[in-house]
């Protein structure tokens, strides 16, 4: 359905011919108010088709399909499910190129990355296929003449509203594990990123998901996001993206009485001893915070040095940062408001008194076209400077040099966020003591972020609540009831 164009920014003309439509009932249905939105190729900052602008009814579609295949989806063997969530799995692989061409063309990132996340999607998809009758429930001795046992339910329709910088990950690690417990899915993707979560739908649908089961709504947040948290029949809301956002959602889920889990931001902590294994620590500091451009809730940004070794380490550091390359090693910032956030940042650092050791704003390549930053490494920063404590979310580290393990302990726990950290060291008493104390939901000895689906993953503090990935995230896709029988 087309329609007249009645908001500041949208348009109904497509200017290269692609338009992006939702995905609602096991189909691509165009958004009923006939609105689009420009999109743009981050790469050229040039524009990149159309995005369809839903409202509130479309959600309201969505939403009445989900919960048209809410039962049969749930009453399905359980066998069965799981052979759909495989048979999805096996779409992912085999259309790979066309979702890396999707998801590069909508974020710019490099063949590496869209290669490694498209790969990670399908283990998702394969990983929960085979946990279909987990968690099982328990036989509770109460009385003999009682038979008791508890069991796990979905919660019926599941929101899963997702940011732009991994789209189909993240879409994948809450959608799989949802639908794998029972639920049914109203989708809302980042409004620059979303071609890669229609695309997964599409594909649920051609291998044989039921209509109505995996619907994917496109456009703002505060229009779509808001009405899929807000709809009476939405029983449970998924929410990656920002601390503002999260605690504005939050608000609106403690109004209705309905769990939420948030996977927000972070800063966290990477901390290398002087009798860890360097070489591999520095590489891995700089895959730490480079990865798909630093635009990751859990890069580690903030680089904690055994000031014995600090100034070897941070050259070694900087070398490694300064050999990476523009669009091979990494890509450019996602959306043009990112791009002029971390540039902001260049400037704090520099208001702050930080040392420069590597990129910055007048790195070379700076006015090249598109939304690109230099990796940059910031050296001697005090934990309490803005660019220490804020989620800068480009490739952007902080070094700060420490003496003691508990001095390292302190640090890496000043911050309002707590969503993964590293120790680096070859003591490993020493290493799972500071494991223990770091104040983060996943912590990784002597290697960075290895993101294995089976791991759950999730905040402390301000990086949020709830688990996603692993057999752990089932539980907060489902919730427990108890039969009480009389024998
Ligand atoms: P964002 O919070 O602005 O947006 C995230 C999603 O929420 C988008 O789909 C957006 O349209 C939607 N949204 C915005 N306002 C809304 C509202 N009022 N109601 C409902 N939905 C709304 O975040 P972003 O800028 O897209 O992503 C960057 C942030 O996401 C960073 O802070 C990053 O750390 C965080 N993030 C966290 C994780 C994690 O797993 N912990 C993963 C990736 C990103």
């Amino acid at each position: 359905m087309s329609g007249t164009a009645t908001a500041e920014a949208t348009t109904t003309t497509p200017d290269r011919g692609v338009r992006l439509d939702h995905w609602i009932d096991g189909e691509s249905r165009a958004p009923l108010a006939g609105r689009y939105a420009p999109g743009i190729d981050p790469s050229t900052g040039k524009a990149n088709g159309q995005i369809a602008h839903g409202t509130s009814e479309d959600v309201d579609a969505a939403v009445a399909a989900a919960a048209a295949a809410a039962d049969g989806w749930r009453r399905m063997a359980s066998a069965e499910r799981g052979r759909l969530l495989h048979a999805l799995s096996v779409a992912i692989r085999q259309n790979r190129d066309v979702l890396e061409r999707l998801e590069r063309a909508d974020t710019g990132k490099t063949a590496a990355s869209a290669r490694s996340e498209v790969e990670n999607s399908a283990q998702y998809f394969e990983f929960y296929s085979g946990l279909v009758n987990l968690p099982v429930g328990d036989v509770l001795d109460v009385a003999p003449d009682q038979h008791v046992f508890t069991r796990r339910e979905p919660f019926g329709i599941v929101g899963v509203i997702t940011p732009w910088n991994l789209p189909l990950n993240q879409a994948a690690r809450a959608i799989a594990p949802a639908l794998v417990a029972g639920n049914v899915i109203v989708a809302k993707p980042a409004e620059a990123t979303s071609s890669t979560t229609v695309e997964l739908a599409k594909l649920a649908t051609e291998v044989g998901f039921p209509p109505g089961v995996i619907n994917v709504v496109l456009g703002r947040g505060s229009e779509v996001g808001m009405a899929i948290v807000g709809h009476p029949e939405v029983r449970k809301v998924a929410f990656t993206g920002s601390v503002d956002v999260g605690r504005t959602i939050g608000h609106v889920a403690a109004d209705r009485i309905i769990p939420l889990t948030l996977e927000l931001g972070g800063k966290s902590a990477n901390i290398v001893f002087e009798d860890a294994d360097l070489t591999f620590a520095a590489s891995e500091a700089v895959r730490g915070f480079t990865m798909n451009s630093g635009q990751v809730c859990s890069a580690g940004t903030r680089l904690l040095v055994q000031r014995s070794i600090y100034d070897e380490f941070l050259a070694e550091v900087a070398r490694i940062t300064g050999a990476l390359r523009r669009g091979e090693d990494v890509g450019p910032m996602i959306t043009e408001k990112q791009f002029s956030q971390v540039k902001d940042y260049f400037k704090i650092a520099e208001e702050d008194g930080a040392r420069l050791l590597v990129g910055g704003a007048d790195a070379p390549g700076e006015e090249s076209e598109g939304f690109f930053v230099s990796p940059t490494v910031y050296a001697d920063v005090d934990n309490r400077m803005r660019i220490a404590q804020e989620e800068i979310f480009g490739p952007v580290l902080v070094a700060i040099p420490f003496d003691s393990e508990e001095d390292a302990v302190r640090i890496a726990n000043d911050s309002d966020y707590g969503l993964i950290g590293s120790v680096w060291s070859r003591d490993i008493s020493r290493a799972l003591r500071v494991a223990d104390r770091i104040e983060a939901g996943q912590v990784f000895v002597n290697v960075w972020n290895t993101g294995a689906v089976q791991t759950p993953f999730g905040g402390h503090k301000h990086s949020g609540y709830g688990r996603e990935k692993g057999i752990e995230a089932i539980n907060h896709y489902s919730h427990l009831k108890t039969v009480i029988v009389k024998i």
